[in-house]
């Protein structure tokens, strides 16, 4: 080991003491220190008349105020004071350099100041190896170097001050005066004497410092980048909403706002009012541009654009809405009685339980403007949505909002556009829905529909329940047959089945033309119809169960008046008055020919009645045979029933043939061949059966069907006339077409009770049961009977009786029951 050369210095014996509080000082280290306490200026005082010399000891606890022995290191430094300038404030600024580190022996208070006195020995350095050494200086200047680069606060003057220091034990003092560490790492370098171990020492607290720094960087690289990517959207947002407002399409201030309001206001369920207002929340956080906030902003205008809490208030006064029903529809007296049970039922309930009205007739009979007097009736609100090719359940409940553009259902929407609570829902066409793989629209509709449910009506865009049950619905259809079973079992059918002429006329002049004089600017003098002109309109314009049509044509030639009293202004003009000779001018030329039945007898013809989605229609069957080889051929588009009523009706003729005249061979010798013209038009049902026979039976026995006569009826192989359905629409129909005499099943005679007068008086109706009586009545003679084993032609008597009207006793005795 080898003693270090200091500088012989020459101890006084005893030294003032001053403590430092947070600061070691190390030889050769020029330092200023503001000194305060009193105890310490007495120290300075004394120093200052004693030598300029002081021991500097650093405290152990900086915030000690007035520490003693023990609140000191026991090794501190020699220093001489260069300068001392008292402060106005009283305390000292002194300029001190380092000299020598010491080692406290002895320690007193002076007894009339309490400043401390020391007495101290001079601490040699002492180095282990040179070579060594060197290298760890050369390792201690590159770590400081990396530590000055990471530690900003090291100017750059200070590395290359250190580069020209050899001296080891200055070099470390030097380098531990500029680290920012803790006061018991200064210390600890200050009471290394040994020169090796102070500068390991140093590069070891060097390299955790090092690592310290490091570890900062990275934490503060990584909370920077944060932070300006946060200000930076910050900064654009704010940017964005600047230029918002100057284009003037800033909704941004205020629409929060707004929107809190309205959530306030809508009087919504709890569970709504929650779900909004968390969205609300969402909303605020995101930049008002973005696709999302538009979503969301949306979903909120839906949810508070429902109606919560308005109502309309409802009227229960019957003779009130009675006078309604009759002010806006003509006739359909026993609808408009069903209705007001309906209401009154309600009335007495109070609640929306009961079942649904339903409303079944072909188009243009009234159905949808009944709705509409029902919600005049009772002082709702009307609403219709079509369910006419509805095939998709989110149709009607709605698309979850994970779909882009996704909306509520159809319902939800009228709700929204009605914006009542308890309006007149007109659900239309019910029958029209259809079922695909996108779900049953049917089985949605039911939930809405059942009373039981729809206080909870769940559409999937909501999300929140929303309570339908004060909603009054009412469907329509066509046919009631294509109605859904669960659906048709809630509801309650009214039938419309469509007006005779005399009704059209009526409604016409009562409710279609006033209607349309309003609808067209016309008033009431420019414009007049003859009753004759609307009946030709009815029978020659128009072909339907309803009134739609003939609205149409009433329209048509309100506009066409209009027109003409405009294009003529300032001219004299005279009122027009619309007479059945000036249609053609008006609307143009006949489209349906009147009296669409057959106007001649002929054989092999008969007319059957239909009974089709618009009402009744005249049904021509034709047969015609022809040599071949048995084979019957059926055409027109004719359904499976259809022809398999074609088979029963053939073997019924069969079994009549003998009577006919006919033998086995002559059905094996020829062809057969069943026509239905409109044959575009796709035809089905089984009571075409009495008709077939009919028109097979007259080309068989040669005689013609009578032109003015149509049968409607199925037909079972013995001869019997089955009931049918459509009994009222296919009257209607037979009337429509000119025809004098219906023939209709037996079984539904008692219908005819509810057949209106009118009908009654101008038709002919037979209620048959047996298919013979039938053939007397459709042709126009009878049958030439030929007893069993003769043939046609064969008896000369048997022609010459019939000839002569004598009557025979049918040789098929209908069997009795
Ligand atoms: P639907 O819904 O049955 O197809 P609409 O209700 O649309 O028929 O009726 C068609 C038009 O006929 C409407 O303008 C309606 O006012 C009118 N109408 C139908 N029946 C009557 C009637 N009995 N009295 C007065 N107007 C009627």
């Amino acid at each position: 080991m080898k003693e270090q050369k200091t500088p012989k210095l020459k101890l006084p014996t005893w030294l003032p003491l001053l403590p430092l509080r947070d600061v070691v000082v190390y030889p050769h280290m020029i330092i200023p220190l503001f000194v305060g306490r009193e105890k310490s200026v007495r120290a300075l005082d004394k120093a200052m008349n004693n030598n300029k010399q002081i021991v500097l000891v650093t405290q152990k606890q900086a915030s000690e105020n007035d520490p003693g022995a023990k609140d000191l290191y026991s090794i501190g430094i020699l220093a001489n004071i260069l300068q001392l300038l008292k402060l106005p404030d009283g305390t000292i600024k002194v300029l001190i350099e380092g000299v020598q580190r010491v080692q406290i022996a002895h320690l007193i208070e002076d007894e009339n100041d309490g400043h401390f006195s020391v007495q101290t020995q001079a601490l040699k350095e002492t180095q282990a190896d040179e070579r060594e050494m060197e290298a760890l200086m050369r390792s201690l200047v590159g770590q400081f170097d990396q530590y000055a680069k990471l530690h900003k606060k090291i100017p750059p003057e200070v590395l290359s001050s250190l580069s020209g220091t050899d001296d080891p034990g200055r070099l470390a003092d030097a380098i531990a005066a500029h680290l920012a560490v803790k006061i018991e790492n200064k210390q600890a370098v200050l009471e290394h004497v040994n020169l090796n171990a102070r500068i390991e020492y140093l590069i070891k607290l060097l390299e955790s410092e090092i690592e310290a720094l490091q570890i900062e960087k990275r934490i503060r690289g990584r909370v920077k980048s944060q932070m300006e990517k946060s200000q930076r959207e910050y900064y654009l947002n704010e940017q964005m909403k600047a230029i918002q407002r100057e284009l003037g399409e800033s909704d941004a201030p205020g629409e929060i706002e707004e929107l809190e309001e309205k959530i306030k206001k809508a009087g919504m369920s709890k569970e709504a009012k929650k779900k909004a207002t968390s969205e609300l929340n969402k909303l605020k956080m995101m930049s008002p541009m973005s696709a999302e906030a538009t979503v969301v902003r949306n979903y909120i205008d839906w949810l508070v654009n429902v109606p919560w809490k308005q109502r309309s208030k409802t009227c229960n006064d019957l003779a009130q809405a009675e006078k309604v029903l009759e002010e806006d529809h003509y006739g359909l007296e026993k609808v408009k009685e069903r209705i007001l049970e309906h209401l009154a039922v309600q009335q007495r309930i109070r609640k929306m339980k009961g079942p649904i009205l339903c409303l079944v007739g072909p188009p243009g009979v009234g159905k949808t403007s009944l709705g509409r007097s029902i919600a005049r009736a009772t002082g709702r609100e009307f609403v219709r949505m079509s369910l006419g090719g509805v095939r998709d359940e989110a149709e009607i409940c709605g698309h979850r909002r994970t779909y882009i553009g996704s909306l509520p259902g159809k319902l939800i929407q009228c709700m929204a556009k009605v914006g009542k609570k308890n309006p007149l829902f007109l659900l239309d066409e019910v029958d029209k829905m259809t079922t695909d793989f996108r779900g049953d629209p049917a089985s949605a509709l039911l939930e809405v529909l059942d009373p039981e449910q729809n206080h909870a009506f769940n559409d999937h865009y909501l999300e929140v329940d929303y309570d339908l049950s004060e909603v009054m619905f009412v469907t329509t259809a066509n046919n009631s047959i294509h109605i859904p079973l669960p659906l048709l079992d809630r509801m309650e059918v009214i039938r419309l089945s469509g007006y005779t002429e005399e009704e059209k006329v009526h409604i016409a002049l009562k409710y279609l033309i006033p209607k349309q004089f309003q609808a067209n600017g016309l008033k009431g003098k420019e414009l007049s119809f003859r009753g004759a002109a609307i009946r030709d309109i009815v029978r020659h314009y128009t072909r339907e169960a309803g009134v739609r049509n003939l609205e149409r044509e009433i329209a048509k030639i309100c506009r066409k008046t209009v027109k003409h009293i405009l294009s003529r202004k300032g001219r004299a003009q005279a009122a027009r008055t619309v007479t059945p000779r000036r249609l053609e001018s008006l609307i143009g030329i006949q489209r349906f020919r009147y009296g669409r039945a057959e106007e001649q007898d002929r054989i092999g013809q008969a007319t059957g009645l239909a009974w089709t989605e618009v009402g009744g229609d005249l049904l021509t069957i034709e047969v015609a045979v022809v040599p071949g080889k048995g084979k019957a051929a059926q055409t027109g588009k004719l359904g499976d029933v259809m022809k398999e009523s074609i088979q029963a009706a053939m073997t019924v003729v069969r079994g009549r043939s003998e009577t006919i005249g006919l033998d086995a061979e002559f059905f094996q010798a020829h062809d057969f061949h069943i026509h239905v013209p409109e044959g575009a038009i796709p035809k089905d049902g089984p009571s075409a059966g009495v008709a077939m026979v009919t028109a097979l039976v007259s080309v068989l026995a040669n005689i013609p069907v009578r032109a003015n006569v149509a049968m409607t009826g199925e037909i079972t192989l013995r001869g019997e006339i089955l009931p049918i359905g459509g009994l009222k629409e296919k009257l209607l129909a037979a009337l429509r077409g000119g025809i004098d005499t219906v023939i209709i099943p037996k079984e539904n005679e008692r219908e005819l009770a509810e057949i209106p007068k009118n009908i009654l008086q101008n038709l002919d109706i037979r209620p048959l049961r047996w298919i013979d009586e039938l053939l007397e009545v459709a042709l126009q003679r009878p049958i030439r009977l030929y007893p069993p084993g003769k043939k046609r032609g064969k008896s000369l008597e048997m022609i010459e009786a019939a000839a002569s009207g004598q009557k025979e006793k049918p040789p098929h005795t209908p069997p009795r029951h």
